[in-house]
């Protein structure tokens, strides 16, 4: 095996891709990491960094392109990293998820066969964010200018038309830019901690066409706002107008105060049938359009028939147990986030819901605690826990319940495997696994599973 050093020229052929996205290829079995590389791309690099057995390569020329290679629709996709994949064809990235569920399933799940619908991808996958979040500062002649921070610095790289984004945002980011140069109103510098403008924060209800701005200052008031109001007003759809004071030296966008400069401080949106409130804090899923088909294979796999009770653990403001609710007898929702679940008894409400109920509390305190104190039941148990998955005494809990069927909706495939395993483990069985693309041109992917109850509990 050939020893590497730093500045090495290496020519390589593209065979794969890591879970960030880079490109891996081989030289004499010396695996490399090349970023903006695609598979099937023959390249040339250079070697940055060498480890024992790998290293990371700058990409330095293109021999010849993969069949997979496109040039990027964002013009600035490269410097701002939000897109991971734009250099790669939607189709290719399809398959690109596809294989990292199935790697993750097999390889940390210890699973052979996986039983795998195609993934759920999108007909059209751009403008499909339904929230927006943009940073101000100046450009090079002193101008505002909205857009992304460049690397790990302080400077803003004008974008304000991010193709994830609704065409909305640029009408916005342009009425408050000239709101700004009217009044002499500074960008907040998070270098000095100066400036009035933080962020604009954008979000559209993809069913109702109703438009949230919410302007976060670093002060207590905006100059003006009514002349704001009254120019965002003549954009259509405008429905909810408001500031959010941060005044806190941190890179948390938005602070905890909320003032109402027009509208009922909330847009409306649907999923489904199913209608959610939005404030500007709240929670609420980014891509509407692969949510519902994400919901909808979750009731499905869910298999009810309307006689069942069910829990819906890490439920955030409700909206999977809302969705449930609609074909099950009772739904239980859990959730850690206290402010979340005031969400989700709203939207209940809001929906003439009356057979959902919600604690509020980690998954695997409060599922223990009311098996072992009430000795709840489940038909049904449904988990969407962040990324690093569920808790082991939550998925104890689980098993000792043993409801006829568990649905996973992970946003992680590696944590997703590792506790499909113990339910494998403890008489689960994998039924059917499919991906569902909420974030075309990024790495993250989406997995709904579906685990069935074979033989009967014998721990109790
Ligand atoms: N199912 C919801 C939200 C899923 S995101 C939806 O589709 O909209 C995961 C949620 O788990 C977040 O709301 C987070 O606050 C919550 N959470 C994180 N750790 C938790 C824990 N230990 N117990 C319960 N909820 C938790």
């Amino acid at each position: 095996m050939a020893d590497w050093k730093k500045n090495d020229r290496i020519q390589v052929i593209i065979e794969d891709l890591s879970e960030t996205g880079e490109g891996i290829g081989k030289t004499d079995g010396f695996t490399w990491f090349i970023k903006d590389t695609v598979i099937g791309d023959h390249v040339e690099a250079k070697a940055m960094k060498v480890k024992k057995n790998y290293g990371f390569a700058h990409l330095e020329q293109i021999i010849k392109p993969s069949e997979s290679r496109i040039t990027p629709l964002c013009p600035v996709a490269k410097q701002c990293g939000g897109c991971q994949l734009q250099t790669m064809s939607y189709e290719e990235e399809l398959r690109y998820k596809e294989r990292k569920i199935y790697g993750n399933i097999t390889r940390i799940g210890g699973f052979q066969d996986v039983p795998m619908l195609p993934i759920m991808g999108m007909d059209e996958p751009w403008r499909y964010r339904n929230k927006a979040q943009f940073p101000w500062g100046l450009d090079k002649d002193g101008k505002p200018v909205a857009g992304f921070y460049a690397g790990r610095t302080h400077a803003i790289i004008g974008c304000e038309d991010c193709l994830l984004g609704v065409e909305e945002n640029r009408e916005v980011l342009g009425r408050i830019k000239a709101h700004m140069e009217r009044y002499h109103l500074a960008p907040y510098d998070e270098s000095t901690h100066k400036g009035l403008i933080r962020h604009t924060l954008i979000r559209k209800g993809f069913q109702t066409g109703e438009l949230m701005v919410c302007q976060v200052i670093n002060g207590n008031q905006l100059p003006h706002s009514e002349e704001l109001v009254k120019s965002l007003l003549e954009i259509p759809g405008m429905t909810s107008i408001s500031l959010n004071v941060n005044k806190e030296q941190t890179n948390v966008i938005l602070g905890n105060k909320v003032e109402n400069l027009f509208g009922p401080g909330y847009i409306t949106d649907y999923i489904g049938s199913v209608q959610y409130r939005i404030s500007p804090l709240s929670f609420y899923q980014v891509n509407p359009v692969q949510t519902k088909k994400l919901y909808e294979t979750a009731l499905e796999y869910a298999g009810l028939t309307g006689g069942e009770t069910v829990w819906d653990l890490y439920c955030g403001i409700g909206t999977i147990s809302l969705f449930l609710a609609q074909k099950a007898k009772k739904v239980y929702g859990v959730e850690i986030v206290p402010q979340a679940i005031d969400d989700a008894r709203e939207n209940a409400r809001l929906n003439g819901i009356e057979n959902a109920e919600f604690f509020v509390g980690k998954a695997e305190k409060v599922l223990p605690e009311q098996f072992e104190k009430n000795q709840v039941y489940a038909d049904v148990i449904v988990v969407d826990p962040p990324r690093k998955g569920c808790d082991e005494k939550c998925l104890e809990t689980i098993v000792k319940m043993g409801p006829k069927r568990v649905v996973y909706v992970s946003c992680d495939s590696a944590t997703l495997a590792r506790d499909l395993k113990y339910l494998a483990e403890s008489g689960y069985e994998l039924v059917r696994v499919r991906g569902c693309d909420m974030f075309p041109w990024t790495t993250h992917v989406e997995t709904v599973v579906l685990m069935s109850r074979v033989k009967v509990n014998t721990m109790f």
